[in-house]
């Protein structure tokens, strides 16, 4: 991506990231997906522009939790849901990426004790000013206040890159990289026995899941390995848990089917992508996330994964 204005950093780091705050406080109730195994759900009917699931699952040997939320004052709140089920310590967090709004409260955890299991790469879009303007910016994003305490924690202890297994406490988690579909470090987490799918951004409540640190040919080969696990329920990075996970599967394959069908089709025509993109509605100026402006990030970042492809280029990737 060709660099850009640094006035432009906000923004970026707003559109790239699959998440914009929300005014609302404090957490709701954990939701029971299955004996011990709850859903922390953030903002719901706001897709990207939701805060982001969590959840936990109970052992006989310590919890487990499934992402560590956009701050420490965030994960400090999620401790608290946490604490109103179990006493028991937390052992590992797991993080399904790399993006802050999923990660920026894992110190808190750390200086609890927990681990981090964590795709290695921890490369985003919004980082690339470096980590100090990434922090500056995010802080921008959910207030000095929240972002009290932080430090970065999410460089992994336990780094998976292909697929690997956590057995605790009677437990069985099935950790997998799915590909780089929503972000180079993407990470799912399957519960077998329970049929659960912690899915992080992969899936968005609306099905139009951000590609843009990420590629929509990955996310299509994603969204077949979470169809072959036959889950029972998916938590998805933002936005409500589906009542039927496999529709919200086909619906955000179906929109990156025909988008990737349009932009191809605009490729071979040689339609310019401004051009391409006269038939999306406008951004909406002030939501980098919204549903409008998710839809026109990932046209741009889709017309040039077809245009590469048309000229033989995807090998120099
Ligand atoms: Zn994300």
């Amino acid at each position: 991506m060709a660099p850009l204005h640094s006035g432009w950093c906000a923004v970026l780091i707003a559109a790239s990231i699959a998440w914009i705050p929300s005014r609302q406080s404090g957490q709701p109730p954990p939701r029971p997906l299955a004996p011990g195994v709850y859903a922390v759900v953030g903002d719901t009917g706001r897709g990207s522009e939701g805060r982001p699931n969590a959840g936990f699952i109970l052992t006989d040997s310590g919890v487990v939790v499934i992402d560590a939320l956009a701050s420490p004052r965030q994960a400090e709140n999620l401790v608290r849901t946490i604490r109103s089920v179990t006493d028991q310590p937390v052992k590992w967090v797991v993080l399904t990426h790399h993006h802050p709004d999923h990660h920026f409260g894992t110190a808190v955890f750390r200086r609890l004790g927990a681990r981090v299991i964590a795709h290695p790469d921890r490369r985003v879009l919004a980082s690339e000013a470096g980590e100090d303007a990434l922090v500056a910016d995010w802080v921008r994003v959910v207030g000095l206040d929240a972002m009290r305490g932080f430090e970065f924690a999410d460089t992994p202890d336990r780094p998976v890159i292909g697929t690997d297994t956590l057995r605790l406490g009677g437990r069985t988690l099935v950790i997998s990289h799915p590909g780089a579909a929503h972000s180079a470090g993407d990470l799912m987490v399957w519960l077998p026995a329970e049929r659960v799918l912690f899915a992080g951004d992969l899936l968005i409540e609306d099905g139009v899941t951000m590609v843009v640190d990420g590629s929509s040919g990955a996310l299509l080969e994603a969204l077949a390995s979470i169809e072959k696990l036959h889950p029972r329920t998916v938590v998805p990075g933002h936005g409500a848990i589906p009542k039927r996970p496999l529709t919200l599967v086909a619906t955000t394959r179906a929109y990156i089917l025909e988008l990737r069908s349009a932009m191809r089709s605009a490729v071979e025509r040689g339609v310019p992508m401004g051009r391409a993109m006269a038939s999306l509605p406008p951004a909406d100026e002030t939501r980098p996330v919204s549903l409008n402006s998710r839809r026109r990030r990932n046209a741009v970042r889709v017309y040039v994964e077809e245009e590469r492809s048309y000229m033989g280029l995807d090998s120099a990737e």
